[in-house]
């Protein structure tokens, strides 16, 4: 048995995965990143002892833990080295603590690339050579599988980051200091701040959207909500958001000469709402690729792609003589 963590900036989720990739023990707790780096830290050492327990009381054993983090890593490091949701983790050495309470390898990697793995494995990318992944959250993250394998380009703690490719110089600011990368325009957050700036700017001053802003209570799920019932506002920014995502997979497959991507994330629940601005803006933006070969695909295993990718990558690593 593998154990497969997904620390996000909201929940810290566990689970025990089997080599088959089936998922039991589902564990979810808050993350309470407010308290501080050590408290998250035994927090999720406590969850790890009770999933190891829970093993050990079916007979089985855990052999290692794949530990998926948001953000920038130093696998060899067991480190995070910036996580955006999680800045009191930064320079934090995590996976390292984890593993010396455990006594059981500890694999950390960046979760977006943990979901590739994931779909790689018994999801959507499932007998896909290359392709690239694109999770589509609060923020956008992305990951590239080639050769059935996950790409980690150099070493340097980040690969298929999608998400801060520049689409617009100009556009709207993103949380990593640039100006118009997808991220700002394709997320959770850009969709929030989309109905922000028409607040701000006096042509929202009414409606369900309006009061949801007002009031603290507007999601990204309340904005799909509206673009279902027809709202122009809702319905124009998840066609911004398909643009900008068409565009972004337009350079990355015509770069790499790849025809497949897989996207994810919660935010892909509105999928209705995005794919055909989507494929309108990756034909308008390929001049080398036939359209017919330009393939979108919609991750298979919701929110359990980075859970059973980290428990993979974990197998995968403890199989690997070092
Ligand atoms: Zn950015």
């Amino acid at each position: 048995m593998f154990v497969g963590v997904d620390l996000g900036g909201t929940h810290l989720r566990t689970a025990l995965v089997d080599a088959a990739g089936s998922l039991r023990h589902l564990r979810k707790v808050p993350t309470d990143i407010a308290s501080g780096a050590k408290t998250t830290a035994l927090r999720l050492i406590s969850e790890c002892q009770t999933q190891v327990r829970m093993a050990r009381e079916a007979g089985e054993r855990v052999l290692a833990v794949g530990l998926g983090v948001a953000g920038k890593v130093d696998r060899n490091q067991g480190k995070v080295i910036f996580s955006p949701n999680l800045l009191a983790l930064n320079g934090y050495p995590l996976a390292r603590e984890l593993q010396h309470a455990l006594e059981i390898p500890v694999i950390l990697e960046n979760d977006a690339n943990l979901f590739g793995v994931g779909e790689n494995w018994v999801g959507a990318g499932r007998g896909l050579s290359n392709w690239v992944g694109v999770t589509l959250g609060t923020g956008v993250g992305g990951c590239l599988i080639f050769d059935g394998r996950l790409w980690t380009g150099d070493d340097l703690g980040f690969a298929g980051e999608i998400g801060h490719m520049v689409i617009t110089p100009d556009g709207p600011p993103c949380v990593c200091g640039l100006r118009g990368c997808l991220e700002a325009h394709a997320s959770g957050r850009a969709l929030m701040e989309g109905i922000a700036a028409a607040v701000a700017s006096g042509s929202l001053i009414s409606g369900r959207l309006h009061d949801l802003w007002q009031s603290g209570w507007l999601t990204p799920a309340a904005v799909y909500e509206s673009a279902l019932a027809g709202d122009p506002l809702a319905r124009g920014l998840f066609r911004q958001l398909g643009w900008a995502l068409g565009l972004a997979l337009a350079g990355v497959f015509s770069v790499l000469g790849i025809g497949h991507a897989v996207v994810g994330g919660g935010v892909s629940a509105a999928w209705d709402q995005f794919i055909e601005p989507l494929q309108a803006s990756l034909a308008a933006h390929s001049s080398m690729l036939d359209r017919k070969d330009a393939v979108v695909l919609r991750g298979q295993l919701g929110d359990h792609a980075a859970l059973l990718g980290a428990a993979r990558l974990a197998a995968l690593e403890a199989s690997t003589p070092s």
